[in-house]
């Protein structure tokens, strides 16, 4: 049935190409007008600098730029989207509303009151799926059940793909933009500026967009074939830096899986790969646990674990706050905190380093640290962040177990070798030399004194003993044996 009027609500898909819902809209209608909701419901909580609402503007600012290339534009609300979207239908008189599927709890309780008051109108919501290539329940266990270790499921995946590779076709879109309602011709602007919206920016913005997209994962293909070999050193560019656009949708996964795809037929593909695949699944596997599980929001995936009493009370907002800070006095941790706190990015290594030091050396629950993980970084996500907070604390599904400990010297030395990273983001050591940059307490007097180090003055001295801190987390987690 052709719809006369229906309406595209962007959301954490800020594309034109490749895009379900707005394919299925446009096939399915004379006239499709697109929106953006500016959700005074999440951006409440948001302090004024927040980073993400400086990089989504520009996102939005794109969109609604690339739908004019096409003959449309895109109007931009500012309001609670529950009721912005069915008002909005209403007056557009738009018989149908569609939007591509969002995992997260709270949207999905969102997305069904949209839902209920359109069709409490008369009118629909239709929703597709775009931001995974396999969702909700339709990669499950041969009993049928879901999966809660990657390893099979990944196996799984990969076979589920190899049986349907149709799930990789693009939706298509520019052939059908005829139909995409123009502006009106007397339009007052509809984006607010970052100001109206109460934000400023957070700094310089890079590579916000499809533009930015595009440029990072170009430059990214180069390193590719190496991401096996290169991946756990944070101080390479080794890694995508894709996160922010899976996130926001300027770089759909279909487009990246077809390109590895790709690049295994023509013979271009190394060993890199098949491990950097191996990551985008992980992103659709903990939304699959989120979605299935929306408990692990605030508790444990395995439940036992809810048993564990982390720290609360005495100097543990002191310690919490040091590590927040980056002065726990252990520089890889503390490089790690400088690079989120002053760019909104962690390297993925140091986010399972700063994870498992917060739980397992400061005994702080992963809560706390996920919250703050979620306050600052741009690439923010609730499935991936609350799945990686879970893995380091080994409350989650397939988690590190818990009686193994990062230990963060040997962590230093082992993935910055030679201190590279921790000089960049730490100026006070920058001039500490050899070994002693991974452990400067253990360094002799001369050698902190060449550098112009003095512990407690340029540099804390250790909040924890590690060895002590760990004795103490065995013992925390000795509550799972009585159980
Ligand atoms: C404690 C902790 C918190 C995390 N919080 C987030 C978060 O809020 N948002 C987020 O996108 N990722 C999160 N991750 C996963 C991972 O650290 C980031 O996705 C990665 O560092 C982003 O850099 P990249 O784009 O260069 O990744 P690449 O190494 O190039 O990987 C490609 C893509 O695969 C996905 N991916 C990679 N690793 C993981 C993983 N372990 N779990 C799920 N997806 C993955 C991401 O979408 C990433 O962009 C977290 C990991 C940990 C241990």
């Amino acid at each position: 049935m052709t719809l006369r009027n229906s309406l595209v609500w962007f959301r954490r898909d800020l594309r034109l190409d490749d895009h379900a819902a707005l394919h299925h809209a446009l096939l399915s209608s004379q006239r499709v007008h697109a929106v953006f909701v500016f959700d005074t419901a999440l951006l409440a909580d948001l302090p004024p600098d927040d980073r993400r609402v400086q990089f989504l503007h520009a996102c939005v600012h794109e969109l609604d730029s690339r739908l004019r290339e096409l003959g449309g534009y895109l109007i931009v609300k500012h309001g609670r989207a529950a009721q912005e979207i069915p008002r909005l239908a209403a007056e557009l008189d738009a018989e149908s509303v569609f939007v591509n599927r969002d995992y997260e709890p709270e949207a999905i309780a969102r997305d069904r009151a949209v839902a209920d008051s359109l069709r409490a109108a008369g009118r629909s919501l239709q929703s597709f799926k775009d931001q995974v290539i396999f969702e909700q329940d339709e990669v499950l266990t041969q009993a049928g059940g879901p999966f809660s270790v990657f390893t099979p499921y990944k196996n799984a995946w990969l076979k589920r793909l190899q049986a349907e590779p149709e799930a990789l076709l693009p939706f298509e879109t520019r052939a059908h933009a005829g139909v995409l309602a123009p502006a009106p011709a007397r339009e007052d602007a509809t984006l607010p500026s970052l100001g109206q919206l109460g934000f400023t920016p957070a700094g310089p913005l890079v590579n916000a967009g499809v533009t930015g997209a595009e440029h990072v994962l170009s430059a990214f293909l180069g390193r590719l074939g190496r991401y096996d070999r290169e991946r756990d050193f944070p101080a390479l560019d080794a890694t995508s830096r894709l996160s922010v656009h899976l996130r926001f949708g300027t770089v759909g996964v279909r487009r990246l899986v077809r390109l590895l795809r790709e690049r295994a037929q023509d013979g271009s593909a190394g060993s890199g790969d098949a491990v950097w695949l191996s990551e985008l699944i992980w992103r659709e596997f903990y939304m699959m646990i989120l979605w299935r599980h929306p408990r692990v929001v605030t508790r444990s995936f395995k439940p036992a674990f809810d048993a564990v009493r982390w720290e609360d009370g005495g100097d543990s907002d002191a310690l919490f706050a040091a590590w927040c800070e980056g002065r726990t006095g252990y520089p890889l941790v503390d490089a790690a905190m400088a690079q989120l706190n002053r760019t909104g990015f962690m390297h993925n290594r140091l986010r399972m380093v700063t994870a498992s030091f917060l739980t397992k050396d400061l005994g702080i629950a992963w809560q706390r640290g996920e919250r703050y993980f979620a306050r600052q970084l741009l690439d923010y996500e609730l499935s991936s962040n609350n799945g990686g907070w879970q893995w380091a604390a080994s409350t989650g599904c397939d988690a590190q177990p818990w009686f193994r400990i990062f230990n963060p010297v040997t962590q230093s030395r082992r993935f910055d070798p030679d201190g590279t990273f921790i000089r960049e983001w730490l100026p006070a050591l920058s001039r500490l030399a050899g070994a002693a940059i991974h452990a400067p307490w253990l360094a002799k007097p001369a050698q902190l004194e060449q550098a112009g180090v003095v512990l407690g003055r340029d540099y804390p001295a250790p909040v924890v003993d590690h060895e002590q801190a760990r004795a103490r987390t065995l013992e925390r987690f000795g509550v799972l044996k009585q159980a």
